[in-house]
């Protein structure tokens, strides 16, 4: 698996390979692939994991977080089904990557973390790749982002006990929120939310391991 010949690869088989790897696991959406094909998840790893950004595998990013597994990015994205004229919320953004790939499918991203330093070099890179449909702020995404709000799309990329209220108010009608949800060191249940005239729907769609959500501001 891990051949030395590996790092000499072609970055287009390279490509192949990613794209191949996210559709035996279940990402068929022909957009979904179009974006993650279009985002480089190796800009989004730095130091002594990047030579593993193409491998369907989680990998440490600053901040003691995490960067999610491709597939579960192509999965939630997928499940989450954001059309072009979109506004979608992330809570979340992490090194950045998933914020990305909806960038390349709606309207415009709003995605917050508790980091700062996450934040800020997640723009950085959105900077460089010429992204600008991106808002990327310092917030408590527990509470939603009140001023932005309502969205037609909600992702959260970190595992809540319940969908947390502030997000469910901040859902449009006829919008989704798609959340891990369940103990935080535990296998997490991700949902689908669907806000009706008259309530919410909820769809398990599959387990998963996020890290929590963890209410406040960060250090960093
Ligand atoms: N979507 C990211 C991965 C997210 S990891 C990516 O594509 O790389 C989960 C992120 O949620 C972490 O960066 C963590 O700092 C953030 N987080 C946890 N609780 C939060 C909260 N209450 N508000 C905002 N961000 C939070």
């Amino acid at each position: 698996m891990n051949d030395p010949e590996d790092d000499a690869e072609d970055p287009a088989e390279r490509k192949m390979r990613f794209l191949f790897q996210l559709r035996s696991r279940g990402v068929t959406d022909p957009r979904v692939l179009e974006a993650m094909e279009r985002i480089d998840r190796g800009l989004f790893v730095r130091g002594q994991f990047s030579d593993r950004a193409y491998e369907d595998t989680p990998l440490p990013i600053p901040c003691g977080q995490t960067i999610s597994q491709p597939s579960v990015v192509g999965l939630m994205t997928q499940a989450l089904n954001p059309g072009p004229r979109d506004t979608v919320l992330e809570v979340g953004t992490g090194s950045g990557y998933q914020a990305a790939v909806l960038s390349a499918l709606c309207r415009r991203v709003y995605t917050v973390d508790r980091h700062r330093r996450l934040v800020q070099e997640a723009e950085a890179i959105f900077h460089d790749l010429g992204i600008s449909n991106i808002t990327a702020q310092v917030a408590d995404g527990s509470r939603g982002l009140p001023d932005q709000a309502p969205f037609d799309r909600i992702l959260v990329t970190a595992a809540a006990e319940d969908p947390p209220g502030p997000l469910l108010a901040q859902l449009k009608i006829g919008g989704i929120m798609v959340v891990p949800v369940g103990q935080s060191d535990a296998v997490q249940t991700l949902i689908r939310v669907t806000r009706s005239e008259t309530g919410f729907d909820y769809d398990e769609l599959r387990q998963v391991r996020f890290v929590p959500l963890v209410e406040g501001l960060g250090q960093t």
